[in-house]
């Protein structure tokens, strides 16, 4: 683990993500007037982006947290995803955010908006830190979308890289030839 950024193409400062998670949560906000939205973290990537997001958006909220993970060998996502850790309460008639680190293939966050929905909530909404969508392969609608970022593995803030690195305050990625 190191304090010191990579000198990969994605440098996100911890300013940055700290102004960007201040817009994303007066959109909530705006969006969800007179509403107690329920904000769902999918473990682990998105702990410190869920957190930071709940406090930001300074109005009455519930939380739940959910785990997933692709079947398949560990850089190629099948597709097929299991649930690791079910939501604890229902979400019939909520407002539901879900609170994604980083959307890749798409294939994750389908899976679970499927899952969702089948619950019956009022509305499903996605909030997400990071997109690369060079890299999609299922379509998915992010509500309220951090940075665009390029074809680069990430690390940092709630992102891991052999799960160390989790607890930097910024986000970054190495070089290749690194
Ligand atoms: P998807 O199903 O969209 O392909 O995969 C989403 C999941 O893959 C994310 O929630 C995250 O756990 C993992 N992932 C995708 N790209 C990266 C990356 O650049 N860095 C890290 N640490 N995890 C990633």
């Amino acid at each position: 683990m190191s304090f010191e950024p990579g000198n990969g193409p994605v440098q996100i400062t911890e300013a940055q993500i700290a102004a960007r998670i201040q817009e994303l949560a007066a959109q909530i906000r705006e969006d969800h007037a007179g509403q107690t939205p329920h904000l769902i973290c999918v473990l682990n990537g998105s702990f410190l982006f869920h957190a930071d997001l709940c406090r930001a958006i300074r109005v009455p909220c519930t939380v739940d947290f959910l785990q997933a993970s692709s079947y398949g060998d560990s850089d190629q996502s099948s597709g097929e995803v299991k649930l690791i850790k079910d939501l604890q309460f229902p979400i019939h008639d909520r407002h539901v955010i879900v609170v994604e680190d980083i959307v890749d293939t798409g294939l994750t966050l389908s899976y679970l908006l499927h899952y969702l929905q089948g619950r019956g909530p009022a509305s499903l909404r996605v909030a997400a830190l990071l997109s690369k969508p060079s890299r999609r392969t299922a379509e998915v609608a992010v509500d309220y979308l951090g940075f665009t970022i390029p074809d680069a593995f990430v690390y940092g803030y709630g992102l891991d890289r052999a799960q160390l690195d989790r607890n930097l305050p910024f986000i970054s990625s190495q070089a290749e030839d690194a």
